[in-house]
């Protein structure tokens, strides 16, 4: 099948094993959706074949307008899949990418599969290994059990020696749920401990629909109870507040958190990295191992299921009308409470899959965290401006930590441009000969 190229840049999550996983993680809506296919009777029913592999594969690269190309593995688990599966998945990778072109592999995974063998072939693959771990033992194991119920704390960290073992690169993933918001410093110093240094940290939202049904989808505007482990608003905000205000103060340039990552660029006026916090979304779809095209990870539920790869080219599907629908709903259902917010521009509602509760003045679709993200953005609102003025000044963000430490008290009209950068007089001189002259040198 020809391929069709895209008008802008997507990317798309693979799950070669669908909803399979060795693990039985409580609050994992993951493994309700094997319910989903009724025509599968035995777990390797669930398995991306080599056609549907190399149809994937050819089409990811061909459809995207970028010369990098990046590759997601999910699950379910996916190195359950086996290492045969990804040698051929590299196999194909090479044999369609054209020159001038770049691929990059990242595989998210529990770890508790991963042995010498793994370990030595993501690293000499440059895999960047996602694992998920939920902080310090009791944190994790609250949740993350395995199908007999057991602790798997110990088995992710063997898997993790092994990563560092062979030296491949690896971030974390933490999901955020609601005893663990509890404990914000004690789980971000864990996870630098472990030698940590790209953070992720995913807020638990399962609604009560989710865990009885497995093809119930979020039903915009109806308000509904979550499941028990969800995390409680506000907690998720506070949970990022103390985080944030330890990194601000220390780790800016050398530790990077996904969400002050992204709010950083969005404070310094750029669209938003992560589809979170954009006007619109849609450009992070989903496939399933049956080949089968979603609109999003958080959304793999019949009504939003664009085509199968197979049947129809990938690009035409990302770019068609149903998809671009999905992802401009995110802009225009939001209610008139948040048209209407002070962080609005930082927040945008957030995910679709979680704007479940009402307004104050009852309007539906308000996002279910929104009292975490008033907080929080509203919380970060003194440094950010530091950092975004930093930014746009041509200086480094990391310089936030001597100015916090010397009081907070530099305003961001306050903040000098670098000193080859424009003076901002509008003299058309470098700061350096101009307004900045009297400064010492030092570039
Ligand atoms: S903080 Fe709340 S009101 Fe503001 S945009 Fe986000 S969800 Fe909407
Ligand atoms: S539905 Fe949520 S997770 Fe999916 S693309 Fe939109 S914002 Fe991102």
């Amino acid at each position: 099948m020809d391929s069709v190229k895209t008008k802008l840049p997507f990317h798309i999550l693979a799950k070669p094993i669908g909803p399979i996983c060795n693990l039985d993680c409580q609050y994992c809506f993951y493994l309700r959706k094997e319910a989903m296919f009724p025509d599968h009777h035995a777990a390797s029913d669930f398995r991306m074949n080599d056609r549907t592999l190399e149809a994937f594969v050819q089409q990811n690269i061909e459809s995207s307008p970028r010369s990098q190309i990046d590759f997601a593995w999910q699950g379910g688990e996916p190195t359950l899949m086996g290492l045969d599966f990804f040698r051929r998945a590299v196999e194909l990778q090479k044999r369609y990418c054209p020159e001038g072109k770049t691929i990059t592999n990242a595989i998210q995974t529990n770890g508790t599969l991963l042995n010498d063998e793994w370990g030595e072939f993501l690293a000499k693959h440059k895999f960047l290994v996602g694992i998920s771990i939920d902080g310090p033992r009791e944190l994790h194991d609250r949740y993350r059990v395995d199908r007999g119920g057991r602790p798997t704390f110990d088995r992710v960290m063997q898997g993790l020696a092994v990563l560092k073992k062979h030296g491949a690169e690896f971030n974390t993933l933490t999901v955020v749920h609601r005893e663990l918001a509890h404990h914000p410093l004690e789980v971000y110093d864990f996870l630098l401990e472990i030698g940590s240094r790209y953070l992720q940290f995913i807020p638990l939202v399962e609604r009560l629909e989710q865990t009885q049904s497995p093809t119930a989808i979020p039903i915009l505007g109806q308000d509904a109870g979550v499941a028990p482990w969800s995390v409680e608003p506000l907690s998720f905000g506070i949970f990022l507040s103390d985080i944030f205000d330890r990194w601000v103060s220390r780790d800016v340039g050398r530790v990077f958190v996904q969400t002050f990552d992204v709010q950083v660029g969005i404070w310094a006026g750029y669209p938003s990295m992560l589809c979170l916090f954009g006007d619109t979304c849609g450009r992070a779809l989903a496939i399933e191992h049956t080949g089968d095209l979603y609109s999003c990870d958080h959304f793999v539920s019949p009504p939003y299921r664009l085509g199968n790869i197979l049947d129809e080219p990938m690009g035409k599907m990302v770019d068609g009308a149903q998809q671009q629908k999905f992802g401009n709903d995110k802009r225009d259902t939001l209610p008139q409470y948040c048209r209407s917010c002070e962080v609005r521009f930082a927040c945008n509602g957030e995910c679709p899959k979680n704007r479940f509760i009402s307004t104050p003045d009852g309007e539906p679709g308000l996002n279910y965290l929104c009292a975490g993200y008033k907080h929080f953005l509203n919380h970060i609102r003194p440094e950010m401006e530091i950092m975004a003025a930093l930014i746009k000044n041509g200086r480094s963000a990391a310089e936030v930590m001597q100015i916090c430490k010397a009081g907070k008290t530099l305003a961001p009209q306050d903040i000098t441009p670098a000193r080859n950068r424009p003076c901002r007089c509008g003299s058309g001189k470098k700061f350096k000969h101009c307004c900045g002259s009297g400064e010492a040198s030092g570039n």
